[in-house]
């Protein structure tokens, strides 16, 4: 039996670029030429969709489609029945409420007895209630950091990322409701063929995160200094150390995580390490 795994990706839009890409980075081929609704991959059993984001989780959850990438604020506000399995490290927004920079609003409880716009009545409901803040919310499907300007609304709830729409717009940043990124989310009743592609595709996208998040390093070191300057580099399990040519020192190889990079480089020069290399690793089996 030949299964394939329908995977439903954003048709055109933010997340359109980072599912593509992810999708070529794990070896996939698709070639969306002729803006195609569907696309069979060359080498790989997958099927993409190209779709509306917004339609995405219900899709996924009535089996049109087996697997999607989406923004968590989307599987939130839509409220399927849905898996989330992995985030996709791209689409990184927030969604915040915002009030007018000079206005009289203030604070939280401020927004008591106003009107708020938003395409995400679902998410901002919710998190008034359990804010105890009794507003009315106007959903609006696009444009609504224009709401308070043209007078629908006394604030808005919206995605932000940078902040530079809210501010062109004379808004504030005055709460973040939802921290949020693409996400891999799946149909709760795969077959065991569909399953078992989805387990290969899922290794494939752990394993380019994994390489995002961590940068190769080589370096060389006195010998009398290996010791310390082994004990600050994690590595996968420990690091390779090498001889060189040149009699007393040594090449030291190993992997470290982007977030302690700055940290372990700074430790890594007081500690004797010269000549030191980073170099971006593609892909990180463990
Ligand atoms: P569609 O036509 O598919 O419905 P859309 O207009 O709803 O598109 P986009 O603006 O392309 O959607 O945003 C898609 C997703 O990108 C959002 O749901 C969110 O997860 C993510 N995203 C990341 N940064 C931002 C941002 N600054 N503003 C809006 N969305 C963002
Ligand atoms: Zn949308």
């Amino acid at each position: 039996m030949n299964e394939t795994l329908k995977i439903a990706v954003q048709k055109s839009g933010r997340l359109y670029e980072g599912s593509m890409k992810l999708l070529k980075e794990c070896g996939i081929e698709v070639s969306n030429g002729n803006n195609q609704l569907r696309v069979q991959a060359a080498n790989f059993p997958v099927e993409i969709f190209f779709l509306r984001d917004d339609d995405i989780p219900e899709y996924v959850q009535d089996a049109v489609a087996d697997i999607g990438f989406v923004g968590e604020n989307v599987v939130y506000e839509k409220n399927k029945l849905v898996a989330t399995l992995e985030k996709l490290g791209f689409g990184k927004c927030r969604l915040s409420l915002a009030i007018p920079k000079n206005g009289s609003l203030q604070k939280l409880a401020d927004l008591n007895g106003q009107r708020i716009a938003t395409s995400y009545p679902g998410i901002l409901s919710n998190y008034l209630r359990v804010k105890n803040i009794n507003a009315s919310i106007h959903e609006i499907s696009g444009s609504v950091e224009i709401a308070p300007r043209i007078g629908l609304a006394d604030a808005i709830c919206d995605l932000v990322s940078s902040g530079s729409t809210l501010f062109t717009n004379e808004l504030k940043e005055l709460e973040t409701i939802l921290q949020s990124e693409a996400v891999l989310i799946s149909n709760n009743q795969l077959s065991t063929g569909k399953k078992i592609i989805l387990e290969s595709l899922l290794f494939r996208i752990r394993s380019v995160k994994k390489a995002k998040n961590n940068k190769y390093v080589l370096l060389n070191a006195p010998n009398d200094k290996l010791d310390t300057i082994c004990n600050l580099l994690p590595g996968m399990r420990s690091p390779t150390i090498l001889p060189l040519a040149e009699s007393g020192w040594s090449s030291v190889h190993s992997v470290i995580s982007e977030g302690d990079f700055w940290n372990i480089i700074e430790k890594l020069k007081t500690n004797g390490a010269q000549g030191i290399l980073i170099i971006p690793i593609e892909k990180m089996i463990i």
